[in-house]
């Protein structure tokens, strides 16, 4: 099921949970995040910090809800550090789509502990090494839609 159809039949369960129809862990809320545990952790500790307004990509997302979010995960990062919970390291993760491994499209920041001899692994091939001349025509690429997103 696309997640279209997903929203056109009311389904989200984020927005359930924020609505308390639906139960979570939670550890922080405010008046735009509400921070929960994820029940399928990477790590035990494995947060989600989730905006209140339902958006699907974090591009159309009111600018202040996003900047607050990292303001949140990163206050909560050191919290998981302070905490007895097992944190030598943390890891965080935002999946902006289907090709990117958004599963719920409902926009939310994962924030995980990590230790030696943990079973997260994030797989990419780093071997691509791009001439100059293509990462400045990336770059230009990227420039022009930020001026024009930026008016
Ligand atoms: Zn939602």
């Amino acid at each position: 099921m696309t997640w279209e159809k997903r929203i056109d039949m009311g389904f989200c369960i984020f927005c359930d949970i924020i609505a308390g129809e639906r139960s979570a862990s939670v550890v922080y809320e405010d008046s735009l995040v509400v921070v929960i545990l994820d029940i399928n952790p990477v790590t035990l500790g494995h947060l989600l910090v989730i905006p209140r307004q339902h958006v699907a990509e974090i591009g159309d997302m009111d600018e202040c809800t996003g900047a607050h979010m990292f303001l949140i995960a990163t206050r909560l990062s050191a919290a998981l550090r302070r905490s007895s919970v097992r944190c030598e390291a943390i890891n965080m993760f935002l999946a902006d789509g289907e090709a990117a491994g958004q599963e719920i499209f409902h926009v939310h920041l994962h924030v995980f502990p990590r230790f030696k001899g943990d079973t997260v692994r994030i797989e990419a091939d780093w071997s691509a090494h791009p001439a100059r001349d293509e990462l400045d025509r990336t770059a230009n690429l990227i420039r022009s839609a930020y001026e024009v997103s930026a008016d």
